[in-house]
């Protein structure tokens, strides 16, 4: 495994991997990886593709300074963890790499990313499209993959790549939990042992919710409600949004039909959490 600092370095071996003649995946990530993280990474290599990994964590995309600063940072450990799932190749670049003093062209989405996380977070989907098109501009990649951990950006990166023509294929990975139902995230790291248990009313009220519809339930407001009566349980816990939307346009509807999912975003210890799950009869929770 080849671990890259310069976007040099990165397109010598991008060139030499397309003369090789393998099909190519990208996985971008911010570090700090779990099992959510290499699970994409196995995604990457069922479609027999050779893995690189881009560990980058992004200013642009956070709208406090104090977040940025407080995002776990461990590269040697991800490193080991990146070589025994049989990556290639790392990227690692720092903020002056991507961002030079006199960067000053971004990319900005529309309608998908107004909502939710774009409302709470601005700018944050400017900064998440603008990084992910120089990385997919510098890769070149067959593929690239992303989580469904974070719906509202699996769906902005796709139009984004449809938009402006990347011809790359998005695959999407399924999102994966901890033992306790809570969805991995870098961010856990920060919660205190009361938070993390508070935490859990997050991954449970949505099972509720999809276990209501499993069982019939149609009305977005119902559904919407499981989710908000078990998060009220927890006096730790103050919620930013539940809503019931559409996969395709991420628009709240009254009734579920078609691919729908729950989106829900909570602050536990001053962590922000996020956390959705799809409307669907096969169980993924
Ligand atoms: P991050 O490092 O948090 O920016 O995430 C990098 C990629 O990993 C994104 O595509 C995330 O959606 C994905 N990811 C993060 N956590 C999980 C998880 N628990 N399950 C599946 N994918 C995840």
């Amino acid at each position: 495994m080849q671990v890259y600092r310069s976007c040099q370095e990165l397109r010598e071996y991008i060139g030499a991997a397309a003369a090789r003649g393998h099909q190519r995946a990208l996985v971008p990530t911010m570090g700090s990886l779990h099992r959510g993280h290499i699970s994409l990474v196995r995604t990457a290599q069922s479609r027999q593709a050779e893995v690189a990994v881009s560990i980058f964590v992004n200013p642009s995309q956070f709208n406090q300074r104090e977040d940025f600063e407080k995002y776990p940072r461990e590269l040697e450990r991800d490193l080991a963890l990146l070589q025994e799932a049989g990556v290639s190749a790392v990227f690692a670049p720092s903020e002056s790499e991507l961002y030079g003093p006199a960067f000053q062209s971004w990319i900005e989405p529309g309608s998908l990313s107004e909502r939710f996380e774009g409302a709470s977070r601005k700018g944050h989907f400017r900064g998440v499209c603008t990084v992910v098109a120089m990385l997919l501009n510098l890769a070149r990649p067959h593929y690239a993959v992303f989580g469904e951990k974070d719906f509202q950006q699996l769906r902005i990166v796709e139009q984004l790549t449809q938009d402006l023509k990347l011809g790359v294929e998005i695959l999407r990975s399924p999102l994966v939990r901890d033992e306790d139902g809570v969805a991995l995230s870098s961010r856990n790291a920060r919660l205190s042992p009361r938070g993390r248990e508070a935490a859990r009313a997050l991954s449970r009220g949505l099972r509720i919710a999809r276990d209501a519809f499993i069982g019939g339930e149609r009305s977005a407001l119902k559904l919407r409600s499981y989710v908000i009566e078990m998060l009220q349980t927890e006096p730790l816990i103050a919620t930013d949004y539940v809503a019931v939307v559409r996969e395709g346009d991420l628009q709240e509807l009254p009734t579920v039909a078609g691919n729908c999912r729950i989106l829900a975003a909570v602050t536990v210890d001053s962590v922000r959490l996020i956390d959705n799950v799809a409307l669907t009869e096969k169980p993924a929770l």
